[in-house]
C-alpha cells in the first residue's frame, strides 16, 4: 500500500499533466483507426513513446507466429497493415515487479454519420466528457498508460522494474494483436488493461464466440408451400434458442474462478 504522502504526490503529478494528457488523447482520436487502418495511429503512438525515451518495437502481426497459441482466433480479414507498437522502459537492476500496460488502438466503425451530432473523428470536450469515436474505448486508456508513466517521473519516483506499454491492433474482432505481443516474448509479473469497464478493477470477463450456422429449407412449389420449410423462418427459431443459451451462460458467469 502507498502511504498518503506518496499517493498525494502521485495524484498531484497526474493532475499537473492532465491538460496535456487530454490534448494528446484528442490528437489520437483524430486518427480514424478502424480495423485495418490503424497504422497511422500506431505511428503516432510510436512517436509518443519515443518522445518519452521508451525503446520502441513496431512489428507486424504475423498469423503464422500466433496460430498455434491458446486464445488465437480465426482470421477473416487482411493483416497486411496490422502493426503493433510496444514501448519498453527497462530497468538495469530490477527490484520491483514488472508490468505490462496494454490497450487497443482499433475502434469500431462510426456507423451512420447522420446519427452523430458532430463528426466522429473530430474530438470535442463537453461537460467534462471527451467525445469522438474511440475516445473512451480505448484511446483514453492508451494515453493514460503513458501519462501514468509521466506522472511517476514528474513526482520524482523512479521505476524499479520493467514496464511495457503495448498499443495493439485487432481487439474489436479478436484479441490477436495482444496475443502477438505475448508470442513475441513480452511477459511481466502483471498486466493492466485500462479498458473502460464498469469504472472499476476486474480480473476476468466474458469473451466472444464467432461461429456460423447454416439453416437449410425444403424448397417446394408455391402451390405446396405448406409442405416445404422456409429457411429464414427456421433460422428465427435457432436465433431464439441461441438467445436462451446466451442468457443461460451469462447468468452463470460469476460461478467461474477469475
Ligand atoms: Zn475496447
Amino acid at each position: 500500500m502507498l502511504d498518503d504522502k506518496t499517493a498525494n504526490a502521485l495524484m498531484d503529478a497526474v493532475d499537473e499533466g492532465f491538460g496535456a494528457q487530454i490534448s494528446q488523447t484528442a490528437d489520437l482520436v483524430r486518427f480514424p483507426s478502424t480495423r485495418g487502418a490503424e497504422a497511422p495511429a500506431q505511428d503516432f503512438m510510436a512517436g509518443q513513446m519515443r518522445d518519452r525515451g521508451l525503446d520502441v518495437d513496431r512489428f507486424k502481426v504475423d498469423i503464422d507466429e500466433i496460430r498455434h497459441w491458446p486464445g488465437f482466433s480465426p482470421v477473416h480479414v487482411d493483416y497486411d497493415n496490422a502493426w503493433n507498437v510496444v514501448g519498453s522502459r527497462r530497468v538495469a537492476n530490477p527490484k520491483g515487479r514488472s508490468l505490462i500496460l496494454n490497450g487497443h488502438i482499433d475502434v469500431v466503425p462510426a456507423g451512420p454519420l447522420d446519427m452523430w451530432s458532430t463528426p466522429p473523428f473530430e474530438p470535442r470536450v463537453e461537460n467534462g466528457w471527451l467525445y469522438g469515436r474511440g475516445s473512451g474505448d480505448m484511446k483514453a486508456g492508451l494515453m493514460a498508460c503513458l501519462a501514468a508513466m509521466d506522472a511517476v517521473e514528474r513526482a520524482g519516483f523512479g521505476l524499479t522494474a520493467d514496464v511495457f506499454v503495448q498499443s495493439v491492433v485487432e481487439e474489436e474482432c479478436t484479441g490477436n494483436g495482444a496475443l502477438a505481443c505475448l508470442a513475441r516474448g513480452y511477459k511481466a509479473d502483471a498486466a493492466l488493461i485500462p479498458e473502460p469497464q464498469n469504472q472499476g478493477m476486474i480480473r476476468a470477463q466474458i469473451g466472444v464466440i464467432w461461429f456460423q450456422v447454416k439453416v437449410r429449407g425444403i424448397p417446394v412449389h408455391v402451390a405446396d408451400a405448406g409442405e416445404g420449410a422456409n429457411a429464414i423462418e427456421a433460422a428465427y427459431t435457432v436465433m431464439q434458442a441461441l438467445h436462451e443459451l446466451e442468457h443461460d451462460w451469462n447468468s452463470r458467469k460469476d460461478q467461474y474462478p477469475p
